[in-house]
């Protein structure tokens, strides 16, 4: 017997939840891409875009997932031998300078681990030792999507500041744009990135690079920006199709709008409380399974915890087992633990984008059901413990 059959919620990070809106946005007929309602509606996007990540900067869009976001960013503004700074809480970070490895870059990687935040003396010692200002950028991920830590990219900027390094400073955003707050600009980042699928509610296929003129500038001479991923002409196209260079994400575009709509309506600031709060939820429910077994939340201090995915470790193989259960048995799809080892004592929430309250107080009834049905020990008192976080009577 399964209970799986019903609206089923797939709570991985990444892709999220698609709103109906943003797929009947998409339901339609080719339009036209010379002229007409796809450029007027393809020019509107842009100040939204600028106004998700908090920027009066540039915001260009690439037909890319977010690897191609990984590499857009490092081509416009790095050359072949260059050295970047790699800075890393979890599989995207290394991820990253794979990427940047592969593009012949000279990549210093820092890993701090999949349970730890930024070591800032650690960094301080990199950045001093670098006299000759070789680092020509440092990257990080604003949250690592696999371990759901969740960095301070303002104390980077402002240990940059602090030792007077003139790096540019690079953001992926991925998991944490329309999730997480972030203010590009108050923090000083140069060069942020995120993708279609996460927080912004529309499907994998399109990407997104927010630059400031500092990093226009590294533009200049980076000689790994081939034609295809400069951003130049996607920030200020004379021709239409100098956008996407080429035929534009037609259906993309309309889902995005709708989307952006729906951020526009709640209010950017809503958006964010309402992730912290669904999040809050979900670690008190852990929080309480934890105290009588063997489930913890990957990251103690809440300071550096996602409001949009949280990873939970368990014992082998117990977490395959509870995401089978919640998969087969309640129609609730949990993310893998990605990059951990073992990977089946890890699993993920996603909790981004289009979610709410009812849907985070199922996702964690089910995994308390899961818990029960398979025998694996655990506090009792999880959902009551959530249900006080949602209706504002703690904390
Ligand atoms: C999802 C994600 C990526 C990879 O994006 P793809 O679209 O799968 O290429 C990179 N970085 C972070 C932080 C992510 O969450």
């Amino acid at each position: 017997m399964s209970l799986a059959n019903g609206l089923s919620y797939l709570a991985i990070p990444g892709p999220s939840v698609i709103p109906d809106r943003v797929l009947r946005a998409m339901h339609r007929p080719a339009p036209n891409i010379y002229t007409g309602e796809l450029h007027d509606l393809t020019h509107s996007l842009i100040p939204d875009l600028k106004a998700v990540a908090r920027t009066d900067g540039n915001a260009t869009i690439y037909i890319a997932n977010g690897h191609g976001l990984w590499e857009a960013a490092l081509c416009n503004t790095c050359s072949r031998g260059d050295k970047v700074l790699v800075l890393s809480s979890g599989r995207f970070g290394i991820g990253w300078s794979e990427m940047a490895a592969g593009l012949h870059l000279d990549v210093e990687l820092m890993h701090f681990g999949e349970r730890s935040a930024f070591d800032f003396d650690q960094i301080e010692t990199a950045l001093r030792a670098d006299t000759g200002q070789k680092i020509r950028a440092v990257l990080m991920c604003h949250v690592d999507t696999s371990s759901s830590i969740r960095n301070d990219v303002r104390a980077v900027r402002d240990l940059l500041d602090a030792v007077g390094h003139g790096a540019l400073l690079m953001v992926d955003c991925i998991a944490s744009m329309g999730c997480d707050r972030y203010e590009m600009d108050a923090w000083g980042a140069d060069v942020t990135i995120a993708a279609s699928q996460k927080g912004l509610m529309t499907p994998p296929g399109i990407g997104f690079a927010w630059f400031n003129d500092k990093a226009d500038r590294w533009r200049e001479d980076a000689d790994l920006a081939s034609r295809y991923w400069d951003w130049r002409p996607r920030a200020k196209p004379e021709m239409y199709y100098q956008y996407f260079d080429g035929t534009a994400p037609t259906h993309h575009l309309y889902g995005l709008r709708e989307a952006l709509d729906m951020i526009a309506e709640e209010g950017l600031e809503n958006v964010w409380t309402r992730h912290e709060t669904l999040a809050r939820a979900i670690w008190a429910a852990c929080e309480v399974w934890g105290q009588g077994g063997a489930l913890r939340l990957n990251v103690a201090d809440p300071v550096h915890r996602s409001h949009a995915v949280t990873s939970v470790g368990m014992d082998s193989p117990d977490a395959d087992r509870l995401r089978h259960w919640c998969e087969f048995q309640a129609g609730l799809t949990l993310g893998i633990g990605l990059g951990r080892v073992p990977e089946d004592a890890w699993f993920r929430i996603g909790h981004m984008g289009h979610v709410n309250a009812h849907m985070i107080l199922g996702v964690i009834g089910t995994i308390d059901a899961g818990l029960k049905a398979l025998d694996i020990a655990h506090g009792p008192g999880a959902v009551e413990a959530a249900t006080r976080v949602i209706a504002g009577t703690v904390g």
